[in-house]
């Protein structure tokens, strides 16, 4: 496994793989690897001749800069791993081989997928978001790129960008992993106690509940009013947003529109550690 740590070593790589019409697989991701990365990395494998995993904290989609500080690095954890898996090349760039001194984005808006929801409450978040993965999809150049159902909204927002400007490149949504308790894999969850572990538990709990109802208008937004007051009562809960979107737009769902893929999303924060979840209406 190469590991590159600038994008002029990654480029001699990548052209050799051009040379023998390699198709390339990509992963990014902000390191801290769990079961959920080695999903997509292993999805990768399966369907590419070759997979290039990227490690970087990207500080632009950050809006808290405690959030930030704190973020879990265990680099060599992460390479041991995707070195038993198997794959070709690591690249694990710094922030300056990334924005070089200027760490500005440019906003992005794609409507409602950009303003809403995770764009509402993280000011700035999808314009860094959009601003690293355009710049990993550029030095990395592959054929397929794979992002989790577990950042839905994101998933949305990336979708559109390979549209915009990466027409070539398959963005390819892959399932949530969860552990055995139920509990979405995030890098954040080493920062749970067993305490808020436990309380964590809700919110898979709720989703499913919203998710499984089969309500939808006034009783829909009575029922999702109702689950939310309940988990705030819970000490260290604070509920950010739950509702049913429509996957694709981030439109709030409450009936039919067309084509849509209605989703139950949550976002709170338990015991300090911001934690998202979502799952699809299986009643609708
Ligand atoms: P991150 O390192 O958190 O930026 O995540 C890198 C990629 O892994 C993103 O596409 C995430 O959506 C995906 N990912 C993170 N957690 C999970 C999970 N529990 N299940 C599936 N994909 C995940």
């Amino acid at each position: 496994m190469e590991v590159c740590f600038n994008t002029a070593s990654l480029a001699l790589i990548r052209a050799d793989w051009n040379r023998q019409l390699q198709i390339v697989g990509f992963v990014p991701t902000m390191g801290a690897l769990h079961d959920g990365h080695a999903s997509l990395v292993k999805r990768a494998l399966l369907e590419c001749d070759r997979v290039v995993v990227s490690i970087f904290v990207n500080p632009t989609q950050f809006n808290a800069k405690e959030d930030f500080d704190n973020y879990p690095i265990t680099l060599e954890q992460d390479l041991q791993m995707l070195e038993e898996i198997g794959i070709d090349a690591v690249f694990v760039p710094n922030v300056e081989e990334m924005y070089g001194r200027n760490q500005h984005v440019s906003s992005v808006d794609y409507g409602s997928l950009t303003r809403s929801f995770e764009g509402a409450i993280r000011k700035g978040h999808f314009d860094g978001v959009v601003a690293i993965v355009r710049k990993l999809l550029t030095a990395v150049d592959p054929d397929r790129a794979y992002f989790g159902q577990k950042d839905l909204q994101q998933l949305g927002v990336l979708k559109r960008l390979g549209r915009d400007e990466f027409p070539a490149i398959d963005i390819i949504g892959c399932p949530l992993v969860r552990d055995v308790s139920g509990l979405a894999l995030s890098s954040r969850n080493v920062r749970l106690d067993e305490e808020h572990r436990m309380k964590a538990l809700h919110l898979n709990e709720a989703i499913h509940e919203v998710g499984l109802s089969g309500l939808r208008g006034d009783e829909l937004t009575s029922l999702i009013q109702g689950i939310k007051a309940k988990l705030n009562e819970i000490q260290g809960m604070d509920v950010e947003y739950l509702d049913v979107v429509d996957a694709n737009s981030f439109e709030v769902w409450r009936s039919e529109i067309s084509g849509a893929q209605p989703h139950v999303i949550i976002a709170a924060s338990v015991g300090g550690v911001r934690l998202i979840d979502n799952c699809l209406v299986t009643c609708s």
